[in-house]
């Protein structure tokens, strides 16, 4: 059975006791997580369940337009009002610059790649979160009623620190 297959499996038992009054578009927490993709950080790492926050999540933790653009709409439409940013250790951006990145990419697809991407790859943890708090707090709807914070998350030992401006 395919991986797909066995989520469609989960969500027949899911919906025996779907209640739909128990569950709210607007974040319990009223807090925006912005995160790497990496399977390491979990809603349990952070004594989250859902519904609490709104998880953003792309290769990275970066703030792109897309992740601006959804965390606009959170806290302008659904009420958030803290922003969390976290990049963790041992991330892949990290590992490889944005050419090796390209190459190995274009490698493995053999083919160019018909739009521009931009992989953000980065050396330094706490420099690229530091980069991304300044990357957002310079968008002119972003004000202080959005509280930002930064942290790293090290996947060796599970602890979340902060990244001090
Ligand atoms: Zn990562």
């Amino acid at each position: 059975m395919s991986a797909i297959d066995k989520a469609i499996a989960a969500n027949q038992d899911f919906i025996v006791n779907y209640d739909p009054n128990r569950v709210s578009p607007r974040p319990r927490l009223k807090l925006i997580i912005l995160t790497c993709m990496d399977t390491r950080i979990s809603y349990k790492a952070l004594g989250l369940e859902p519904g609490d926050v709104h998880m953003i999540r792309n290769a990275g933790g970066i703030v792109t337009d897309d992740a601006l653009r959804s965390i606009l709409v959170s806290h302008y439409l659904l009420g958030t009002e803290e922003l969390m940013i976290i990049n963790h250790t041992d991330c892949g951006l990290m590992k490889a610059s944005e050419e090796e990145l390209h190459a190995t990419i274009e490698s493995k697809a053999g083919v160019w790649s018909n739009t521009p991407i931009r992989f953000h790859a980065f050396k330094d943890v706490e420099k690229n979160v530091r980069e991304q708090i300044t990357k957002i707090k310079s968008h002119n709807w972003v004000k202080s009623d959005l509280t930002i914070r930064g942290f790293v998350y090290d996947v060796a030992t599970g602890k979340l620190r902060e990244v001090k401006a």
